[in-house]
């Protein structure tokens, strides 16, 4: 039987992005650099990079950041999206992730 003691518990902190993700065996880094300007993020297949344009306001870094995650899953897979499939899903997962640490 599977112990589900604390799994509905909201984590006690908030979400940072990461320096790195695993990903079907490859590590993405991730990185806040400059970009052109109305570029939120990009992700490049070549370097496995993400990168983030600093903005003073974190829930746009962090709304990017699942945006490029999901743009990640896209290419790996080879699964054709839409972009705006893509911007829809970064919404959400950036919701999600937000409402396992109470936000
Ligand atoms: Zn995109």
């Amino acid at each position: 039987m599977r112990d589900l003691t604390g799994c509905c518990t909201p984590y006690p902190n908030t979400f940072q992005i990461p320096s790195y993700i695993r990903v079907g065996g490859h590590v993405i880094t991730v990185v806040r650099k400059q970009l052109d300007q109305n570029v939120f993020g990009t992700f490049d297949p070549e370097t496995m990079e993400i990168a983030i344009n600093p903005s003073s306001v974190a829930s746009i870094e962090e709304e990017t950041f699942w945006h490029e995650v999901v743009e990640v899953l896209n290419c790996l897979t080879e699964a054709g999206l839409e972009h705006k499939s893509i911007q829809s899903m970064g919404v959400f997962l950036h919701q999600i992730i937000n409402s396992c640490y109470g936000e």
